[in-house]
């Protein structure tokens, strides 16, 4: 047995930091294992743990990224105090059952004189595309420059980011990455709250209320169940709800798409996803849930 074999068997968790570094290790890994990589920002909950967990069973390799891409903030936007807990995360991921977690930095993805992106074109301009300019190239690009570094045979998404799931798609479709997309639930806290990085920046008071986006979701699934399906009438439900547990929520949108190709429905099915997303407060928050 080898040192990381060894290092694999027992369940210690290797952190790398260098991109020659992680690209030698994949290299070496991939002769005899498959790779399940799990990209994040760090500040990691559950809904993170749950997509480790999943790459643990698509795998034999699970290799999960930090990395707070500055390429995916807009100006204005929360990258500066995006919040951040390096040895609370590996701890996290160890025992989530990581074996390796890649943490580059800035500097390494983007030296000086960077200026390649990679843009899926139409996907990208919708919903968040419209909200937050430029977001989704910042999310191909580093998406593909983790599958270039680490060559993962299948790699874990969250539903929490239904926009991103159906773009990263098309992005392994259209540049032919051999890479299996899995694509994980959302976990939610008790109430409902989707799990999120940014439920940290609300208040207690606010942390109440946030509550508002999903309790709209939830309205709309309720009304497709008991027959409604126009959205004009559903999305009316929704913002009704939603302003009624939180008044403040200052809604940015409420659309209904389809689940595989973002299509927008003006008549909805069990395959339509309405999401939401508001400023609850000074905290942005989306959600998503499919009808059916
Ligand atoms: P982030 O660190 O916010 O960039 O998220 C990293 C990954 O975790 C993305 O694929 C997200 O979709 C996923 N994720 C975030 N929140 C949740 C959640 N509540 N449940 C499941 N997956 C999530």
């Amino acid at each position: 047995m080898t040192a990381d074999q060894i290092g694999l068997f027992f369940g210690n968790m290797k952190t790398i930091n260098s991109i020659r570094s992680m690209q030698r290790k994949a290299r070496e890994l991939c002769r005899r294992h498959t790779i399940a990589l799990v990209p994040t920002m760090g500040y990691l909950h559950e809904g993170h743990l749950s997509l480790v967990k999943k790459a643990r069973k698509a795998a034999d390799v699970v290799v999960a990224t930090i990395f707070v891409n500055p390429t995916q903030f807009g100006p204005g936007e929360d990258f500066q105090r995006y919040p951040r807990d390096e040895k609370g995360d590996r701890a996290l991921l160890r025992d989530a059952g990581a074996d390796y977690l890649f943490m580059p930095d800035a500097q390494q993805m983007y030296p000086d004189g960077y200026q390649t992106y990679v843009e899926t074109e139409q996907l990208s301009q919708a919903l968040e595309g419209a909200f937050r300019p430029g977001h989704f190239r910042g999310v191909t690009t580093v998406v593909s420059k983790l599958f270039n570094i680490v060559r993962p045979d299948a790699a874990v998404f969250g539903q929490k980011d239904f926009q991103q799931a159906v773009v990263l798609k098309r992005l392994v479709q259209d540049l032919d990455y051999p890479i299996k997309l899995i694509i994980a639930p959302t976990r939610r806290e008790k109430d409902g709250l989707a799990m999120s990085s940014r439920n940290a920046y609300l208040g207690p008071g606010q942390r109440r209320q946030a509550i508002c986006l999903y309790r709209g979701l939830r309205r709309a699934r309720t009304l497709f169940a008991e027959g409604v399906t126009s959205a004009a009438r559903l999305k009316k439900a929704v913002r009704k709800e939603i302003l009624e547990v939180c008044p403040e929520a200052e809604i940015q949108y409420i659309s209904f798409n389809d689940f595989h190709t973002l299509q927008p429905r003006t008549k909805v099915d069990k395959d339509t996803v309405c999401s939401v997303a508001a400023m609850v407060y000074d905290v942005r928050l989306i959600d998503n849930m499919r009808l059916g």
